[in-house]
């Protein structure tokens, strides 16, 4: 299967750790990836092997599995993942099982956030990025963000944009090459397309 137009990598070894309770996970982390210190999942090296840790439901097993397995295939393939695209396109597969299932309780809060004024711009998303973990609102807004490009411009796009940013090109230009147009334009097509999205499969 391919994924973003790349071929599937030589094989990996690969170890999934899933954890029904939070203690078990939390006593893991601790001991395999100390500097993690939040969220339900993470994928990470250890002695040339991938590890992926979950704790989950069984529902949720499947969704988180879809979101860090993302993260894989980005890294494996990309030497820099920009963290909006990195995260949005992770969110983009998490709830499946098709890719681009819109979330109804994510849109919900998407549309709050920009009713309030409280969203994060294209801007903040590209260039100013928080120095500190994401938060949910940054989540959602990348989740968002990444849904309107790929459903508007595909999701070629956002490879080659994140191809620019690992050879070193500065946020604004590469954007600006890639979209053909300026962050404050897109906010306002982003916004309208977040209140045009139904809820459920694409
Ligand atoms: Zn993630």
């Amino acid at each position: 299967m391919k994924y973003f137009g790349f071929e599937p990598s030589a094989a990996e070894p690969a170890e999934i750790y899933l954890f029904r309770w939070p203690a078990g996970y939390k006593e893991f982390m601790r001991k395999h990836y100390p500097q993690f210190f939040s969220g339900p999942a993470c994928v990470f090296r250890e002695d040339g092997k991938l590890v992926i840790a979950i704790r989950a439901s069984r529902r949720k097993t499947q969704q988180n599995l879809r979101h860090e397995l993302t993260h894989v295939v980005l890294a494996s393939n990309l030497s820099r993942v920009p963290p909006w695209v990195d995260e949005g396109l992770a969110q983009y597969f998490e709830p499946g099982p098709e890719p681009g299932t819109v979330d109804a309780k994510w849109l919900r809060e998407v549309r709050k956030n920009f009713q309030l004024d409280t969203m994060p711009s294209v801007y903040e998303l590209i260039v100013k990025r928080p120095a500190q973990e994401f938060d949910r609102r940054w989540y959602r807004a990348s989740w968002s963000l990444v849904h309107f490009i790929v459903d508007r411009d595909g999701v070629d796009v956002l490879v080659r944009y994140a191809r620019m940013i690992g050879a070193g090109e500065q946020e604004g230009v590469a954007f600006a090459r890639c979209f053909n147009e300026s962050p404050p334009s897109m906010d306002a097509a982003w916004r309208k397309y977040a209140f045009s999205l139904e809820p459920g499969p694409p």
